[in-house]
């Protein structure tokens, strides 16, 4: 298939495109479907919005792999002012990092100080932060953060990939630091002795992982949170949460802005607690380029707003 999944992701390493392509109003057009708005004003109303249906949100400023201190510091400074403007107005967001949108390549210990500075910030005004997990290059040095982050502020999270063989002895290690996991699929092109190369076996994994999240949180050593729009997965996941006695509350599913929006609205219709990460910001494409490689068909958005 010449637009696949690969496609994509090849595509998303190209920094010319990343240089032009945002500059195109036709693809930013398109890139509405997934974000409310490229300000973070925009991603505050969508929250005020999502909030009259129950839902959460997390908010994440797009933009990966900084390249100077003084843009870490300005990622960090951005998020300080988000958790202010969630507690002024009473909204139910929670705020998610990447490790390298903080500096976690040109300087660990600054990034290490940051995402403290970022997890006492979401303390002191009743929030929470989540640390992403982004491509396989960097799992050891984002568990390790969340391990020290997590001990001093225990109302962080971090995000887990189905599709990575080394995630059931990952997920297992963590169980010791009672954490907080968003469980999914992984959305970064990685070789195949690193990661199942096909949909159906990290399908599989991702149900046995949620098993053993829930069996944890059964045993309160650990809050699941289930990170997909896969529909059919989540309705047997929420099956065996039951079986378990594992009440909703006691886990979580968690979905993209302007994916399966009917969907989110039905489970929390049905009782579940649903939060929407809405991403926002001009960096938007790397981000863009994953959404598409997940689904190909949406490269009918960008035709359809290229036609207008
Ligand atoms: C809250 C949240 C946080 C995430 N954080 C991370 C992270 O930190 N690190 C990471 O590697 N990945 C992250 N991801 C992305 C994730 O890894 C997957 O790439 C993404 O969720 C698509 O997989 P899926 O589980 O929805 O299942 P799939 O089996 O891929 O999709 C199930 C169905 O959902 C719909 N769908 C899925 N994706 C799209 C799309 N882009 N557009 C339209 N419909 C779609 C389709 O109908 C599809 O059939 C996150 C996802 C979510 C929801």
């Amino acid at each position: 298939m010449p637009f696949g999944r690969g496609f994509f992701l090849a595509l998303a390493k190209s920094s010319y495109l990343n240089d032009h392509v945002t500059k195109w109003g036709f693809v930013r057009r398109a890139t509405r479907r997934f974000m409310p708005g490229e300000a973070p004003e925009d991603a505050l109303n969508a929250c005020a919005e999502l909030a009259k249906s129950g839902r959460g949100t997390i908010f994440t400023k797009l933009g990966e792999a900084i390249t100077s201190r003084d843009e870490a510091t300005v990622v960090r400074d951005h998020y300080f002012w988000i958790f202010d403007q969630i507690k002024a107005k009473g909204l139910p967001g929670h705020v998610s990092v990447k490790p390298t949108q903080l500096g976690l390549d040109i300087e660990p210990g600054m990034c290490q100080n940051y995402t403290e500075e970022l997890a006492a910030k979401a303390q002191s005004t009743g929030s929470f932060l989540w640390i992403d997990m982004e491509d396989s290059s960097y799992v050891d040095r984002t568990l390790s953060l969340y391990r020290s982050v997590k001990a001093k502020y225990p109302d962080t999270g971090i995000a887990m990939q189905a599709y990575l063989f080394r995630t059931p002895k990952d997920v297992q290690d963590l169980l010791t630091v009672k954490p907080v996991i968003r469980l999914v699929k992984g959305a970064y092109a990685e070789p195949p002795h690193i990661a199942f190369p096909r949909k159906a076996d990290t399908d599989r994994a991702y149900y046995e992982l949620a098993d053993t999240m829930l069996k944890a949180a059964a045993s309160g050593t650990c809050l699941p949170i289930f990170g997909t729009h896969d529909v059919a997965l989540v309705g047997r996941i929420i099956a065996r949460a039951k079986a378990l006695g594992v009440a909703p509350g006691k886990y979580e599913v968690h979905m993209l802005y302007g994916i399966k929006d009917g969907e989110q609205k039905r489970l929390r219709a049905d009782n579940q607690v649903v939060k929407t990460l809405i991403s926002y910001g001009s960096s938007w494409f790397k981000w863009y380029m994953r959404r598409l490689a997940e689904r190909p068909a949406n490269v009918g958005f960008v035709i359809r707003s290229m036609l207008g």
